[in-house]
């Protein structure tokens, strides 16, 4: 393997240190960090006990989820995927042993679900249950939540619609999850979601509806269909704190990953970690988790396409970077087509809850290409064995950008990180990609080793 950087980050794209605003517009790569202007902190709407009652609910439907999916038994029940040593994945994004120790966080491998929708999306699922149950006498808080797998609960739940406007993989966990309670479920999806996402929800009887528009048009119809119906519960991905809730538990398992792997968290060794982000739920619920175990040690960086840097414009919208957008701009207002092979990052505007719970706790946000999705995603496969989808890939551009941009050095330099680099710990999370059909993955592996072949040419 070769070891020349695989990430085309280049420093002229960062005119003189200061934020590309042009960049962002045309569609190049940049980086922005929380050193930057940006918008003002508003008041974070979730608090330190709402985690502990998700983790605590997520334990309490554990022997229920382990009747439900036979994939979770030798888990007892408990939805979670391994961290995973990366060092020849390491020398082929060009990282030395200087830079730190790379580690790959594999929702990738979520059972259930096939993504990181499976830690938010089953906890709103289940929450709805829980409550809709107990309302309805057909559980008490002392039961042993099996009871839920019960004739009477399945039918209480038969009566009762879940209904999701989803790009893919929200859908395919919310639908999943409230299918096997026994819950009515419909999913509205952008007529560009995929295929095979559709037919895997059909299979399982929920109704998948296709709108013509993109994915914020398929959220205003599910929304406005629940509004009308109390019997209709909707899982608002722009704005629910469930969905959010249950990404944040992540973090505690990651903790617990990170110390049996001998990584120390503190002043001397800082914490990287790279998130995926399309509206923000999940990358802002799994920072403010850490931020919760490792405060001032933990820096993460969100990554978004290119042509979809939602949460990059919610960020520095109407700020002295982009003082000619508006507050609450889609992509599409500063010319952008929100067209990405990432679908899981595809969201023309950000979520206003997740940028509350991000904006103080963030260390930056860069864009990557789809060039560059492939080819971290062909290096995944060849390096490690990953089989991981493009959303899940952008995090991995992330280690590079933070060493070679100027702006991020001068993140690092103003918190004195660069003495503690090497014994630096960064974790790329792998969003997704477990149920990919075969023939799909074989052409994003051939796109992604084409791209790299191409890239090794002498210029
Ligand atoms: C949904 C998703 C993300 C990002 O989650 P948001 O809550 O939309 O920010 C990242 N990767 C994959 C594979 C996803 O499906």
């Amino acid at each position: 393997m070769h070891a020349s950087p695989s990430v085309t980050f280049s420093p002229d794209a960062e005119p003189a240190g200061c934020f590309d605003a042009a960049g962002l517009r045309a569609g190049r790569t940049v980086l922005w960090t929380a050193d930057l202007p940006g918008a003002a902190a508003g008041r974070c709407p979730i608090s330190e006990g709402d985690v502990d009652a998700a983790r605590a609910r997520m334990r309490r439907f554990a022997p229920l989820l382990k009747e439900l999916f036979p994939e979770l038994a030798a888990s007892d029940g408990e939805i979670e995927s391994p961290l995973l040593a990366a060092g020849r994945l390491q020398r082929a994004l060009g990282l030395s042993s200087a830079d730190g120790t790379l580690f790959v966080k594999a929702d990738h491998t979520l059972p259930v679900a096939g993504s990181i929708k499976a830690r938010g999306g089953i906890h709103e699922v289940l929450e709805h249950a829980e409550q809709l149950a107990l309302r309805h006498g057909v559980l008490t808080p002392a039961d042993d939540y099996r009871v839920l797998a019960g004739a009477p609960a399945r039918a209480l739940f038969g009566r009762h619609t879940v209904t999701v406007g989803s790009t893919g993989n929200l859908g395919l966990a919310i639908g999943t999850a409230a299918a096997a309670l026994g819950f009515d479920v419909e999913v509205h999806m952008s007529a560009d979601a995929k295929a095979w996402k559709k037919e895997r929800l059909r299979c399982r009887g929920v109704r998948v509806v296709e709108h013509a528009g993109d994915y914020g048009e398929a959220v205003v119809a599910g929304r406005a269909a629940a509004a009308a119906d109390r019997s209709i519960h909707f899982v608002d991905d722009e704005r629910s704190l469930s969905l959010l809730l249950g990404y944040a538990t992540a973090a505690a398992g990651l903790a617990c990953q990170l110390q049996q792997a001998g990584r120390v968290v503190d002043a001397r060794h800082p914490l990287f970690v790279y998130l995926p982000c399309g509206v923000g739920g999940a990358p802002a619920g799994i920072a403010y988790g850490l931020a919760r175990l490792f405060g001032r040690y933990v820096h993460c960086l969100f990554a978004e396409p290119t042509a979809s840097p939602c949460f990059l414009l919610r960020m520095i919208a109407g700020t002295s970077l982009l003082p000619q957008a508006g507050p609450c701009t889609s992509v599409y207002d500063i010319g952008l087509d929100n067209r990405t092979e990432a679908d899981g990052l595809a969201v023309p505007r950000a979520s206003e809850l997740a940028a509350a719970v991000a904006r103080p706790l963030l260390a930056g946000i860069y864009t990557v290409t789809d060039e560059q999705l492939f080819r971290h995603l062909h290096l995944a496969r060849v390096a490690e064995g990953l089989r991981i989808e493009p959303s899940a890939a952008a995090g991995l551009a992330g280690p590079r950008m933070l060493l070679d941009s100027p702006l991020a050095g001068r993140y690092l330099d103003a918190r004195s990180l660069r003495p503690h680099l090497e014994r630096a710990t960064h974790v790329v999370w792998a969003t997704g990609g477990l149920f990919v059909p075969e023939d799909e993955y074989r052409r994003f592996a051939a796109r992604g080793e084409a791209a790299e072949s191409a890239d090794t040419q002498p210029r």
